[in-house]
């Protein structure tokens, strides 16, 4: 057996224990919850698992219309970048945006996640039975309408548009290709960061974001950690790294420089985050977690009310059935 084939094969059995910035705050919001994502779903796609990591595993596909946005916007950004970079010019079209989500939220009415919940996730509008008034179904429409027309507007944009081929260092696969080329390493740890798109313009390298939410703390952190992804991954040749987070909503861009110190400083959170998750681990060089009871629920029911697992969790605890069913009814 090659060199090659054993490492694909060592990767099917193993759950690997890499860190991400989801996975980090997945961590931070609800122990119960990281348990569920990262582990109780391993092996869910297969028809032969155990009902609860097949539910476990659907439940981690889900979507909410927040979250549509902002996939929906990722996928028209990828595909339109992606003709710039083979010289094949489009105009931004935002109601692209709205016929993804659309498709989604078809697709999620016919319940297909049945067959496929990767490639049909399950939206959580439906599925738990909270399907918002038509208004504020077009709020969201609007909201990832007016993104797409945002990155038109940027400086960002008319740079791209310049740029020869050659200075695309990287642009967001349109669909979710699983490569070793989103994997870093953070000693004794491997990390994953999944950039938007990186560009080499004026002697510097560009990582960019597109984010349709609000700013967040860790944003700064999951850049930096892009800049140490990109100096193992990309021909950086030392040039200056910058972080742009192009927050698309209220239509700001946030645009800073990454030094060493900066990656220096991510490195130890990063590890620090792989330690406190290492902390719940049986056995660490295998990635198998300790038992479900010693990762705590959410001690407030309120959080529950817009999780994605909460058909896991409140099932489990009648009194939270109760009271749960009355709120989504
Ligand atoms: S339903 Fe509540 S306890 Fe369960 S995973 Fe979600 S937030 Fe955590």
């Amino acid at each position: 057996m090659s060199h090659h084939s054993e490492r694909k094969f060592s990767k099917e059995i193993f759950n690997p224990f890499r860190w991400s910035k989801s996975r980090a705050s997945t961590f931070t919001e609800c122990k119960r919850k990281y348990y569920l994502r990262y582990y109780q779903h391993w092996g869910g796609w297969k028809e032969e698992s155990p009902e609860i990591n097949r539910l476990a595993y659907r439940l981690g596909k889900m979507v909410s219309m927040a979250t549509l946005v902002g996939s929906a916007v990722h996928e028209v950004l990828a595909r339109h970048f992606r003709g710039l970079q083979n010289d094949r010019f489009r105009e931004l079209v935002p109601e692209q945006a709205v016929e993804i989500m659309r498709r989604v939220w078809m697709d999620a009415r016919k319940e297909l996640w049945r067959r496929n919940p990767k490639k049909f996730p399950p939206l959580f509008e439906i599925y738990y039975d909270r399907v918002p008034p038509v208004e504020r179904l077009q709020a969201y429409a609007d909201q990832a309408r007016r993104a797409v027309a945002a990155v038109g507007e940027t400086p960002l944009y008319k740079l791209a548009r310049s740029l020869d081929r050659s200075d695309f260092l990287w642009v967001d696969p349109v669909r979710d290709t699983f490569s070793e080329e989103i994997f870093f390493s953070v000693p004794p740890f491997e990390a994953i960061f999944v950039p938007d798109l990186v560009l080499r313009a004026e002697g510097r390298i560009l990582i960019v974001d597109w984010k349709t939410g609000k700013a967040r703390d860790q944003d700064h952190l999951q850049m930096e950690a892009g800049a140490i992804w990109a100096r193992q991954r990309l021909d950086t040749a030392g040039a200056e790294i910058q972080g742009v987070l192009a927050y698309l909503s209220p239509g700001l861009v946030d645009e800073f420089t990454i030094t060493d110190q900066d990656c220096l400083r991510a490195r130890r959170v990063i590890v620090s985050e792989m330690e406190a998750m290492s902390g719940y681990l049986k056995d660490p060089l295998k990635n198998i977690p300790l038992v479900k009871e010693a990762f705590p629920m959410h001690n407030n029911v309120k959080f529950c009310k817009y999780c994605e697992f909460q058909e896991i969790c409140l099932t489990n605890s009648p009194s939270m059935l109760v009271s749960g069913s009355n709120l989504f009814n």
